[in-house]
């Protein structure tokens, strides 16, 4: 007869039917003698039943709510969002250079993409380019 302490870490793993045959009769016959063990057991099963909570996993509003009062991630975000601008410019304008250079050059055979001279020569951020 096993006891307690040595029946409970299995509990999950016989729900799970991660339990040898051996192991699981020797499980469900201490259930069986024992209010305790098969209360857990119970709980167990009503958590396996339970779905899965839904949305619970986003917790990106909580961390949002957390860091809200942080003056510092404040500004933190804000200049990201200013450099999420600057870089939508950015890409613009090089879209329009290399419009204008494909107009103004039109060289055959040798590719315009990606041969503005400055992008070469920026081994830095894209804010390099301004
Ligand atoms: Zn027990």
């Amino acid at each position: 007869m096993m006891d307690c302490d040595a029946i409970r870490p299995n509990l999950m793993a016989m729900l799970d039917g991660e339990l040898t045959q051996p192991e699981r009769q020797v499980c469900e016959a201490h259930l069986e003698t024992c209010r305790e063990c098969s209360q857990i057991a119970t709980e167990y099963r009503a958590i396996q039943a339970a779905p899965p909570p839904p949305e619970e996993f986003d917790v990106w509003p909580d961390v949002q709510a957390q860091i809200a009062p942080d003056i510092q991630t404040q500004s933190l975000l804000a200049e990201m969002r200013l450099m999420r601008e600057e870089m939508r410019a950015l890409s613009q304008e090089v879209t329009q250079l290399r419009q204008a250079l494909k107009q103004a050059a039109p060289s055959p055979g040798r590719s315009t993409a990606l041969d503005l001279p400055y992008i070469r020569k920026s081994t830095h951020s894209p804010f390099q380019l301004v």
